[in-house]
């Protein structure tokens, strides 16, 4: 078997026993989590480990999410494939593949110009033309191209900024971490006044680092 197919094989595996079997499922996110090829997106000595049920290191002190946390936060957003949507924390890009398999654009901010710098390279070369790319500070958001339907965050804020919700179209959604030593994944939906939050499930993700 061709080193490609074994990841293949691999692929659908993680698919199968961690993400359908667990509960996800929305196909459009099924299927963009058995097409993306997740083992490019993690550096080269971490390939044969892409496919397990765990995040891993990127460098920079940061980490790709697991599989599992990946197609959960997706499908809490409900997307129909018609949406523009904020991704705070590019890291590895993985994440952001997903979302542009799934959404009509994305627009992705990453805080760290080098991983910002190789997630572009990666997901240029798979060919996504729907990338929108910023290197900066994503706690505020990216209110030039604002609003959204729907925020995805992966680095974890102490309590949500004020920002991002305000960057959200009324009815659209925001899958967040938010906490210190415990985070919660928070589901936030804007109202014409304030929002609602919705508490998911107990999460660990890298802190958003803010006040830069
Ligand atoms: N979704 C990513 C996960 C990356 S980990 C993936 O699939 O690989 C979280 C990322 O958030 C890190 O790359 C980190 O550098 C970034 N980050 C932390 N604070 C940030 C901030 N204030 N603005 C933008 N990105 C930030």
């Amino acid at each position: 078997m061709s080193h490609a197919s074994a990841y293949d094989e691999e692929r659908k595996d993680m698919v199968e026993y961690q993400i359908r079997r667990r509960g996800i499922k929305d196909n459009k996110v099924l299927e963009a989590m058995g097409k993306v090829a997740r083992h490019l997106f993690v550096p080269e000595e971490m390939k044969d480990l892409a496919y397990q049920d765990e995040p891993l290191p990127i460098g920079k002190g940061q980490t790709i999410s697991q599989p599992y946390i990946v197609a959960f936060m997706t499908e809490a957003l409900k997307l129909s494939g018609n949406e523009k949507v904020l991704e705070i924390g590019t890291g590895s890009g993985y994440q952001t593949a997903i979302l542009a398999e799934i959404a009509r654009e994305v627009y992705t901010v990453e805080l760290i110009p080098e991983l910002s710098r190789r997630a572009q390279s990666v997901l240029n070369e798979l060919g996504y033309t729907n990338i929108h790319y910023l290197i900066g500070d994503g706690s505020r958001g990216w209110p030039e191209e604002s609003p959204y339907e729907a925020i995805l965050v992966s680095a974890a804020p102490a309590t949500i900024p004020e920002p991002l919700v305000e960057q959200l179209k009324v009815g659209g959604r925001m899958i967040i971490p938010v906490g210190t030593d415990f985070q919660e994944l928070v589901l936030v939906t804007r109202k014409k006044e304030g929002w609602d939050e919705d508490r998911l499930i107990g999460v660990r993700f890298v802190p958003l680092i803010t006040g830069s």
